[in-house]
């Protein structure tokens, strides 16, 4: 499917919601009446001056009309200032959509792995609802109050059996009852990812058979998780990858 050609929007904040320490979530209303078109896993480029542009995901479903992001502003460089000064009521400048970060159409589990505001596109996808029956969602953040958004991806995980969702804290405190590490390794210790086929000769072997893996969020992370499902015989156009920075 041909995904729609970028436009140049005016957008408005209705609301600026803080989630942890440093990000932000944002409501904004596209105020153009050319309908805001994006497929899930896609971004918009955001004008912060005449020579500075900045690109953030959609984490909302679409709709033509309004859509959500959510801005780490730990960098705190011109994009994160930017988005700190903002408040409700402020205009924005956008272009959207842009990104091929989306989801394939084919009968693969889906197999989603992000690290920090790494998130977005695939809350935007699962409130599509699109592959919710067939996937699995792995977050990685650091510390306890990093977390958001946890109870939401709870309740769809309630709701959906066909869906899990799994949260790890690489620094949790000594209370933190949930996993620990490098979502890296949760990743691989899931048993339904073990190879279905393995080749007869040495170095040979079937990739994995009924998965996908769509990874989004740090280099570290992208790069770490890449190689060890390279090693295990994934194949290239089975990783789809979307670097944050
Ligand atoms: C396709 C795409 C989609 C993106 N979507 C989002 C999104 O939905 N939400 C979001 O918060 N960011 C997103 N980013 C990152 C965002 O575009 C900016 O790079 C980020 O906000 C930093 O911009 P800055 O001007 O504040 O800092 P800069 O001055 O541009 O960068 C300062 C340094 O911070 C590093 N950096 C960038 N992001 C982070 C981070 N989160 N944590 C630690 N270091 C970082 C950069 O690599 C650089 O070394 C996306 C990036 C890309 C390429």
């Amino acid at each position: 499917m041909a995904l729609p050609k970028p436009r140049q929007y005016t957008g408005s904040i209705t609301k600026k919601l803080q989630l942890t320490k440093t990000v932000f979530q944002f409501f904004i209303q596209n105020q153009q009446p050319n309908p805001l078109l994006f497929t899930p896993g896609q971004y918009a480029t955001f004008i912060i001056d005449p020579q500075t542009r900045r690109q953030y995901t959609f984490c909302s479903a679409p709709n033509p009309s309004s859509f959500e992001l959510i801005v780490d502003v730990s960098p705190m460089g011109v994009g994160s200032r930017y988005f700190l000064e903002r408040k409700e009521g402020d205009r924005v400048e956008f272009l959207a959509p842009f990104g091929n970060f989306t989801l394939s159409e084919n009968p693969l589990k889906k197999i989603f792995i992000a690290t920090g505001t790494g998130i977005a596109p695939f809350r935007s996808m699962l409130l599509n609802g699109k592959e919710i029956s067939n996937c699995s969602l792995y977050w990685g953040l650091r510390y306890e109050d990093d977390v958001y958004w946890d109870q939401e991806f709870q309740t769809l995980a309630g709701q959906y059996t066909g869906f899990q969702y799994f949260l790890v804290l690489s620094k949790p405190s000594q209370n933190w009852q949930g996993l620990t590490g490098h979502i890296t390794e949760h990743v691989l210790k899931n048993p339904s990812f073990i190879p279905t086929h393995v080749g007869t000769s040495a170095g040979e072997g079937e990739n994995l058979q009924n998965s996908e893996f769509y990874l989004c969020g740090n280099n570290a992370m992208i790069t770490e998780m890449k190689n060890r499902l390279s090693a295990k015989n994934v194949r290239n156009e089975r990783i789809k990858i979307d670097l944050f920075y």
